[in-house]
């Protein structure tokens, strides 16, 4: 038996090398999740449900980064979660929330408040644009029954579809108006472009976007039944890729999943998941996978290693396994076990193309982990997919559909994560922030102004403890 030596994150250290990069500020960090998903700030937060949903998805991808909406969810509600993605921030929207003309302003009311928007388009039974209602037309009228014909503004500035960004700045100032409606030459309402969406975009300049402004977003998708109705539902709601996310990947199973969503839906974006092996890199990516997830056993809550005894060092595994980017141009991301922004930096430089976070990023607001207090400090759940709570929950769920099924026993459970918390930490986007100027000062430090140049300068020194030592603040207390 051949057995090799591998190694991770702790055991190297990135050798400084001459540098012509005068500001950390000249470096670009853009990577990918998969060919075609760009990301200028390339970190992908976790699918799991402590980790993402939309709030959390939202958040990455106007900071540059990504979230992947977890699938312990029913098909309904992960479908619904992406769409909250998809919608809430758009430079067109193509199908804004109209009301017909001869509704009242109680039922105006109701549906600005369902769909939390401030205003409504009015529309003929042909689609025609006939006025706006806002939430300052129904304020304060005392008759809920009233027709919205007697409220609503008529004197409408519009403009062609086709308008552009810049047009339509101007058009917003000039008028000192926040909504303009798109109409085509019959008067038809076409899209809506927003004040608040211009007003985010200049915000955001980072933000991953699609061709139409929207927020990028993936959703994960398993390989047992139902996982191509699933995948149907959430590219249908606007999904941009999707994740198929197995513990062990480089399973003939899982291989034929990729092959049978890759011929399905031809053209999404798949990334496929984990393996920790070149091989295992190279069979996903030759069954239709646009991206591959490395890591088997590296993440914090992961019990993958003492309970089966498999895994690969994840340096080691993320260097085989970006073999295949150089090959075939199959991004890598270097999945779990990252504890600093150092080991970002040295995940990239061993040839990830983007990373993919759970503990660092589930102690920020946006994550929908629950929050305790222990010791006067705030927390936030944080829990293993594969853990004994998970499992419960999910299987449990899918057994409450069933009344032929018993409940789930404890026993019957061999858990291969656990339950633990992350300490709160506040917005997301300052998190990325330190995160990612860690990875910029990394490159800067190998003499990289780009990720390829990164992965042909880079240079891993070996270290043992006393030098890992050496590496943390130390000796203070002396
Ligand atoms: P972290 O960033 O070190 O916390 O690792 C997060 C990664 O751990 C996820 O993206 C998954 O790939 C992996 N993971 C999530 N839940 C489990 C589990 O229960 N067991 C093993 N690995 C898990």
């Amino acid at each position: 038996m051949d057995m090799r030596e591998a190694l991770t994150f702790h055991d190297v250290l990135l050798v400084p090398k001459r540098s012509s990069i005068a500001s950390r500020r000249g470096v670009d960090t853009t990577g990918r999740f998969s060919r075609r998903i760009k990301l200028k700030v390339p970190i992908v937060s976790a699918n799991m449900d402590t980790v993402t949903e939309s709030r959390m998805a939202v958040a990455l991808a106007r900071a540059g980064g990504l979230g992947i909406i977890h699938r312990f969810l029913t098909l309904e509600e992960e479908a619904a979660q992406v769409a909250k993605v998809k919608r809430s921030e758009n430079i067109v929207i193509e199908s804004p929330y109209t009301i017909g003309p001869d509704e009242t302003v109680g039922r105006a009311r109701g549906l600005m408040r369902e769909h939390g928007v401030g205003g409504l388009l009015v529309v003929d039974v042909k689609g025609r644009l006939l006025g706006l209602v806002t939430e300052r037309d129904v304020q304060f009228r005392d008759k809920s029954e009233e027709s919205l014909r007697r409220v609503m503004t008529t004197k409408l500035v519009t403009a062609p579809p086709d308008v552009g960004l810049e047009k339509a700045r101007e058009i917003l100032r000039d008028h000192k108006v926040e909504k303009l409606p798109l109409i085509d030459k019959d008067g038809r309402l076409k899209g809506l472009i927003t004040a608040r969406d211009i007003k985010n975009r200049r915000l955001y300049p980072d933000a991953s976007v699609d061709s139409k402004g929207r927020l990028l977003v993936g959703a994960a998708v398993g390989v047992v039944s139902g996982y191509l109705e699933r995948a149907a539902a959430v590219l249908e709601a606007g999904a941009d890729c999707l994740v198929v996310d197995v513990a062990h990947g480089h399973a003939d199973h899982v291989i034929k999943a990729v092959e049978n969503l890759r011929r399905k839906f031809p053209k999404a974006e798949i990334v496929a998941g984990n393996v920790a092996t070149y091989e295992g890199a190279r069979d996903l990516a030759a069954a239709g996978a646009d991206g591959v997830k490395v890591g088997v056993g590296p993440g914090s809550i992961c019990s993958t290693r003492i309970i089966s005894g498999a895994g690969v060092p994840q340096l080691t595994a993320v260097m085989d396994c970006a073999r295949i980017t150089k090959e075939n141009d199959v991004p890598i991301i270097a999945d779990g076990g990252l504890r600093d922004s150092g080991d970002l930096a040295k995940a990239f430089a061993g040839g990830a193309s983007s990373v993919m976070l759970g503990s660092l990023l589930a102690g920020a607001e946006e994550s929908p982990g629950w929050t305790v207090v222990r010791g006067g400090a705030r927390w936030k759940i944080y829990r293993g997919m594969a853990s004994l709570g998970a499992t419960l929950t999910r299987k449990n769920k899918e057994r409450r559909e069933d009344e032929a099924l018993d409940p789930i026993e404890v026993s019957e459970v061999v858990p291969e994560g656990v339950e633990s918390m992350a300490p709160y930490k506040g917005p997301v986007a300052e998190v990325l922030f330190q995160l990612i100027g860690g990875v910029r000062s990394g490159m800067s430090y190998s003499g990289a102004a780009t990720l390829p140049e990164f992965w042909k300068k880079a240079e891993f020194t070996r270290i043992t403890s006393a030098s890992w030592a050496e590496s943390r603040p130390h000796h203070l207390d002396k």
